[in-house]
């Protein structure tokens, strides 16, 4: 959920963040209560992929982001982290 907040270092995209013409309390529903309507509005957004690019790299942890809801995020990382594990690889700047 984008709010209106602008900075120097506000992403472009942002400024065309369908949410910004609703209600912002849909998007940060209480505890058990719906986003059946966020979602629907982020259905229609034309900057879906990039907030929830956003939502993932800034570990948004309330409110529905790019269609998705906490959990749901959450288990999109896991899933990612389980398809792409990051393998430590050795210091390579000793080697001479
Ligand atoms: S995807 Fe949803 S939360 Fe993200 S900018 Fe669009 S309407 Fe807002």
């Amino acid at each position: 959920m984008i709010g209106d907040d602008w900075g120097p270092d506000t992403p472009a995209w942002m400024k065309s963040a369908l949410c910004r013409e609703t209600d912002p309390d849909a998007f940060y529903p209480d505890k058990g209560g719906s986003t059946v309507w966020a979602k629907r509005v982020c259905g229609n957004c034309p900057v879906r992929a990039e907030c929830l690019e956003h939502a993932l790299q800034h570990n948004e942890k309330h409110g529905v982001w790019g269609g998705l809801t906490e959990r749901q995020r959450r288990r999109l990382q896991e899933r990612r982290r389980h398809d792409n594990p990051i393998i430590d690889q050795p210091d390579d700047n000793t080697a001479a």
